[in-house]
């Protein structure tokens, strides 16, 4: 049966960090209520608009989703469950950061229906998290960590970045090792990329720090697949490793190609073939959706896109190809779009799998290990080019 995810955007932070261009904000603190008072009219407009398959994830993100008071968290839930069909066992996920929550707060957080918490390490070295621009401690991560289960969280995720600037390869082995010493069930990892318009390439523009260096990442990633293995993770997406039983089934949706609503500016979309966007800016967000009273199917729409049965097809393996260790399934590949990969992919699969990129049996089709770093080589091969 088909299910639903929601994401919901909460875009403000207490401080930018210098590496992040994400549509979220410092200082914003008086449109608090405002804002929740926005999302939480978007939610119901865009949930009386019409029935849906029940909601099997939400995702609250951002942002950091815990700089609102936990009444605003808690009005935003239930518009949520009084505009949607949720699921009881529904994994219901909030990012969290060191610093801005304790015992107390993670606790009232937990019982709001909140189940899975992710938390942005990023990194155990004092010198690497200020260079990031991160609020918190490597102490408080620990410290926070410990809170989390003491309030009764069973499924915890922390993300840490590599590839940093300055970063040697023992550096980074100290911050996994850290990691998995906290006994968090999931671990993402993500490859330090230096967005235009960050302080952090600005800095690196200027010279004042070293570019990236590819091959140490490389490096990098190979260290933490054996480490993060030799402790009981399995990896099942390029940058996510989690303890059996202990997927993200949020991000499975995307990976999946299911459909997802995303609220909140600048969230995306996806339904009925058909991919939209809201309104980037914060002010104009409120606004938009102030402006709208009767259900509406997206609310504070920026743009969309309609996906082709082509274009669908190719995000299909593109996403699925992500997960490593499920890749794509022919038989849903199949039952979803009426033909086997290889009737529309023959000469892309055969091409891959002749670079070794590619591995495919009877059931399923799989990036090869050596492929997982060459991801973007793999993926382009079942997009559109612009003369197609
Ligand atoms: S806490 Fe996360 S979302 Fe907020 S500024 Fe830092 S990296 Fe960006």
């Amino acid at each position: 049966m088909m299910h639903y995810s929601l994401y919901l955007h909460i875009p403000f932070c207490r401080k930018k960090c210098t590496y992040c261009d994400f549509n979220t904000y410092a200082g914003m603190d008086d449109s608090f209520a405002e804002y929740t008072a926005a999302l939480c009219r978007e939610i119901r407009l865009m949930g009386d608009h019409r029935r849906r398959p029940p909601v099997r994830t939400i995702f609250i993100g951002g942002g950091t989703p815990t700089v609102l008071a936990i009444s605003q968290l808690k009005q935003i839930l239930q518009t949520c469950f009084t505009a949607f069909d949720i699921l009881p066992d529904a994994e219901i996920t909030s990012e969290a950061n060191p610093g801005t929550v304790d015992e107390s707060y993670l606790r009232k957080l937990l019982s709001l229906g909140i189940n899975r918490l992710s938390f942005g390490a990023q990194s155990f070295n004092p010198a690497e998290l200020q260079m990031l621009g991160r609020i918190h401690s490597a102490k408080s991560i620990g410290q926070t960590i410990a809170a989390a289960r003491r309030a009764g969280a069973r499924n915890l995720n922390v993300d840490l970045i590599y590839g940093l600037p300055n970063q040697k390869l023992s550096d980074w082995r100290y911050t996994l090792e850290r990691a998995i010493a906290l006994g968090v069930e999931h671990i993402s990892l993500y490859s330090l990329t230096l967005e235009r318009g960050t302080a952090l390439r600005a800095q690196m523009v200027r010279g004042e720090l070293p570019p990236p260096n590819g091959d140490l990442a490389a490096d990098m990633y190979e260290l933490a697949d054996a480490l993060l293995a030799e402790a009981g993770f399995r990896q099942y997406e390029i940058s996510n490793w989690a303890k059996p039983g202990f997927r993200c089934e949020h991000n499975l949706t995307y990976w999946r190609n299911q459909p997802y609503l995303g609220m909140g500016p600048g969230a995306h979309s996806f339904e009925n073939r058909r991919r939209w966007w809201n309104v980037r800016s914060v002010p104009q967000y409120i606004e938009t959706v102030a402006a709208q009273n009767d259900p509406h199917p997206h609310p504070a729409l920026a743009d969309f896109e309609t996906i082709d049965r082509r274009l669908e097809m190719g995000e299909t393996m593109m996403l699925g190809l992500r997960l490593t260790a499920d890749g794509v399934s022919r038989a849903d590949f199949s039952a979803r779009f009426g033909v086997p990969p290889e009737a529309v992919f023959g000469a892309e699969i055969a091409k891959l799998k002749a670079l070794g990129l590619l591995h495919t049996d009877s059931q399923r089709l799989k990036l090869t290990p050596s492929a997982r770093l060459l991801g973007n080589l793999v993926f382009a091969e079942f997009l559109p080019t612009n003369d197609e």
